[in-house]
């Protein structure tokens, strides 16, 4: 069980007001707000134990290179998989992605190989594809999609070629909230001799996520919107992906041994994490991920497919509000029984068809009007194409308003955001 209000102490930007209302903050797919113990772990860190890390041999710096090991060991654990050496740090999701880009087509992909993308993807699985094509002349092709926001499997198996080098997709879109059948697109991929990167940032924080029962190849996400703090995240590679492919960046400890003539580099994860690491934030991501695996990923998951089921039934009562994305409640029975992830079984089993993400539109009323105004009475949504600018074509509009729920979000909130909704409505 998820005691909410037990959860809400450790924030206190919660206790906050926003031009006299309390703060309402639906905009965790953007980024969460952080627990004290995730602060505290930072203040903690420069206060007692802060030191470079890997390169000193004095005390304070093993003990930091200890933390940085045990954060490994905890984001291991966290997402299942079989090596610390298989778990890179990263800034983000979006250098993860850059970084599968930039090495796994350095190495693997030639002039005309291809590599699947889908129509809902953020752009930051987008346009690294993207810049490949301009450098290595490679072929970006794009999952369709239905006007639900599902993704046209029988489409997806006809993009294969022998072309085709990678399949990259979102395991949950940013938008719509679909939970994409991952399993299936994996194993379809395999078939074909494909790997597959996925990203994780908006399920990692909402489900939980085992890249071994997966099989996916690459895997990635973000430390913030998993409560810990910007500027750390991971990418999961498979020993066999990560020791093939070449360095992104090179520098410090990335190395082996360095003369003008000749560089060798380190063994994993070391080899992709060149320079200075952020040591620090990923002690405070082991720290966000102890939070919340306190609480259970599965309680989270449960947690929260209930608030989206509720917002979705109050929402979708709001008169002119039109919803994006899979709203139907017998959405897996539409979906093939193998496309179902065993890692999503509990999740489907208590009901969750679709991430905590709700993207809508009201009557004719433009979203920045909406959202501005929605502002004015504390409550936090996002606005805009929310970086998916390929998918606001598909669905032939400019952008949304998007509120996304955490594990500090209840019921009252859900009623706040929909009496705010009417409130604005009416001023139209
Ligand atoms: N992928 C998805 C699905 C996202 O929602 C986001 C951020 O919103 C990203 C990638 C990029 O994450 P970051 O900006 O943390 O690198």
């Amino acid at each position: 069980m998820v005691n909410v209000q037990y959860i809400r102490q450790d924030f206190p930007i919660l206790g906050t007001t926003v031009y006299g209302h309390p703060l309402v903050y639906l905009d965790n797919g953007a980024t969460t707000q952080k627990p004290r113990q995730v602060v505290e772990a930072i203040t903690n860190q420069y206060y007692t134990t802060n030191a470079n890390v890997h390169r000193g041999v004095h005390h304070l710096s093993m003990v930091a290179t200890d933390m940085l090991e045990q954060s490994r060991e905890t984001v291991r654990q966290f997402i299942h998989a079989g090596s610390a050496s298989e778990i890179v740090f990263t800034r983000g999701t979006t250098e993860s992605i850059n970084l599968v880009a930039s090495s796994f087509c350095q190495q693997e992909m030639r002039g005309g190989d291809e590599v699947i993308i889908s129509t809902m993807e953020h752009h930051s699985n987008i346009v690294p594809w993207q810049l490949q094509a301009q450098r290595k002349g490679i072929v970006v092709k794009v999952i369709p999609i239905t006007d639900d926001g599902i993704l046209l499997m029988d489409e997806y198996e006809k993009l294969f070629t022998p072309k085709t080098k990678l399949v990259s997709v979102t395991h949950v879109s940013n938008v719509l909230g679909t939970v994409n059948p991952v399993s299936n697109i994996i194993r379809i991929a395999h078939d074909h001799g494909v790997p597959v990167l996925i990203d994780g940032a908006q399920s990692v924080p909402h489900m939980p996520v085992d890249v071994q029962v997966l099989d996916a190849d690459f895997y990635c996400f973000s430390g913030h919107k998993v409560y810990a703090p910007t500027g750390i995240g991971v990418l999961y590679g498979k020993r066999e992906w990560l020791d093939r492919l070449p360095p992104y960046q090179a520098g410090g400890e990335m190395i082996g041994t360095v003369s003008f003539e000749h560089t060798t580099f380190n063994q994993l994860p070391y080899k992709f994490e060149a320079g200075t690491p952020n040591y620090v934030g990923a002690t405070a991501l082991a720290v966000a991920l102890d939070y919340v695996n306190q609480i259970g990923m599965e309680n989270i998951a449960a947690y929260e497919s209930s608030l989206t089921q509720y917002a979705l039934g109050q929402m979708s009562q709001i008169p002119g509000i039109r919803i994006f994305g899979p709203t139907s409640p017998s959405l897996t029975s539409q979906v093939d029984k193998d496309s179902i992830d065993k890692s999503q079984l509990s999740i489907v089993n208590c009901k969750l068809h679709r991430g905590s993400v709700i993207s809508f539109l009201v009557g004719n009323i433009h979203h920045l009007d909406m959202g501005t105004l929605l502002d004015r009475l504390g409550i936090a949504v996002r606005t805009g194409h929310h970086c998916a600018e390929p998918l606001m074509h598909r669905l032939g509009i400019e952008g949304t308003l998007r509120a996304s729920f955490g594990i500090y979000n209840t019921r009252e909130e859900v009623d706040a955001l929909v009496s705010g909704i009417k409130r604005v409505a009416n001023m139209f």
